[in-house]
């Protein structure tokens, strides 16, 4: 039976922000269901990071998020709770214990098992006395006699006092997250700014690289936009796809692509730096390297991977000392800035996030109230904010979720 003395608090998701608003909002002493429309919590959380779960990034900076927002009301909302508190939550709230893989600066769990993580979160909701229910996908969210009704499309319906929106974003929409949260809250007053599949492999249609499919290596990757470099992603993964290309370098940067194609721009070019060294570090190797040049190539890159840049270059079965200035300084071309032919994107089928979304300016960056709809909180996904690889994406829905569970005015 409902406790009319305490206040109640509908949670609508039981993603990775759903979860830690539940939880915080149950400390509280409000009455918390959490709404989850289908039969599981925390699918997302269960598949991600190769299901080892990269919960938080060892050290994190503005410029590691995106947003069409302000910054400053994403910096806002970032210092209400820091990385080593969240972390500190993690180990001594939740009981993950959490060990930082150093080359990638990445937490994830000693266990290495996102099924840990999304385990131990549940189980903190439910002893926190929050009621799950499975199943009630939220279609109708409005204001009833000075508080909140909320309809779901199987014909359930709940009040509270409070709702918290935890729906996530459209990114693989095969296991709940199309975007329904997004439609529902357009219907009852957001703005939605535009969205798009951010964090997903982009297509190829170059034979030659498809059949370098499964090779992978560290490469540095910069973004130009009419003839200006504006993006450099920090030296890391990439991975020839039988489609195209992906690994981390390609997805923090698939949204470049995307953007400019949905908003009708011109097409950016990728450029990569195939190991990340240096022009003249590469100058100096052929200039002095002995044998044939394929030789020099080989002893940093993947011998595949040479032969396709030889190949390309015309320089097969070619020396070192034979190489004129043109076909070297066409070579480290090749070598620092090859373009990659991008043809398309996988989308959000294999997105890992949603760009766009509820802008910060509509949200109380205090208290993730938002500004159009009182005693209603935001958090997560849904939110036109996300970050790069790395822990980033689930940090903010740990630190949303909790500003959004606390319930403060
Ligand atoms: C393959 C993959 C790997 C990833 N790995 C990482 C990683 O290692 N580290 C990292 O930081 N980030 C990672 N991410 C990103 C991360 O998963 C998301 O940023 C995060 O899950 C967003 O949390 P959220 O709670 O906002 O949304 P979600 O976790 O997507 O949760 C939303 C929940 O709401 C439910 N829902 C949707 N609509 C409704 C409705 N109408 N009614 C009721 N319930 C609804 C959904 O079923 C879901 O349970 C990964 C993403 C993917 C796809």
């Amino acid at each position: 039976m409902p406790d009319a003395s305490r206040p109640s608090v509908l949670v609508c998701g039981a993603g990775a922000a759903g979860l830690t608003a539940a939880i915080f909002a149950a400390q509280n002493g409000a009455e918390i269901t959490l709404l989850e429309r289908t039969e599981k919590a925390g699918k997302k959380i269960l598949m991600s990071g190769g299901t080892r779960c990269n919960v938080l990034p060892a050290q994190m900076k503005l410029n590691d998020y995106f947003t069409d927002s302000s910054v400053n009301r994403m910096k806002n909302i970032f210092k209400s709770w820091s990385l080593n508190a969240c972390k500190q939550w993690f180990e001594d709230e939740i009981g993950l214990k959490l060990a930082c893989e150093t080359h990638s600066n990445k937490w994830f769990p000693v266990s290495n098992s996102a099924k840990e993580v999304r385990n131990l979160l549940l189980k903190k909701a439910l002893e926190s006395g929050v009621q799950v229910v499975y199943n009630a996908p939220v279609e109708n969210l409005e204001p009833e006699n000075g508080k909140w009704r909320v309809r779901t499309s199987n014909g359930k319906s709940f009040e509270a006092n409070r709702v918290i929106i935890s729906t996530g974003g459209y990114s693989i929409p095969t296991i709940g997250t199309d975007g329904m949260g997004h439609r529902f809250m357009k219907k009852a007053g957001h703005t939605i700014r535009p969205v798009y599949a951010a964090l997903t492999p982009l297509l190829g249609t170059n034979k030659q690289h498809h059949a370098l499919s499964g090779i992978s290596l560290d490469v540095e990757l910069s973004v130009y936009t009419g003839g200006k470099k504006t993006f450099t992603s920090e030296r890391s993964g990439f991975l020839f796809t039988h489609r195209g290309y992906s690994g981390p370098a390609i997805l923090d940067a698939s949204h470049h692509y995307i953007k400019a194609k949905m908003n009708g721009k011109e097409t950016p070019v990728f450029r990569v730096n195939w190991a990340g060294i240096e022009r003249e570090s590469w100058n100096q190797a052929l200039i002095n390297g002995k044998g044939n040049v394929i030789s020099v190539l080989k002893e940093k890159l993947p011998a595949r991977l040479c032969e396709m840049i030889i190949q390309k270059a015309g320089l097969e079965q070619r020396k070192t000392a034979e190489l004129k200035k043109e076909e070297r300084r066409d070579l480290l071309a090749l070598l620092t800035e090859y373009e990659l032919p991008i043809s398309g994107d996988e989308g959000y089928r294999k997105a890992e996030v949603t760009g766009g979304g509820i802008p910060l300016e509509e949200i109380n960056t205090k208290t993730l109230e938002s500004l159009k709809l009182p005693g209603v909180y935001l958090c997560g996904e849904i939110i036109d904010v996300f970050g790069r690889i790395g822990g980033f994406n689930f940090y903010w829905a740990w630190v949303t979720g909790r500003l959004a569970g606390l319930g403060q005015r």
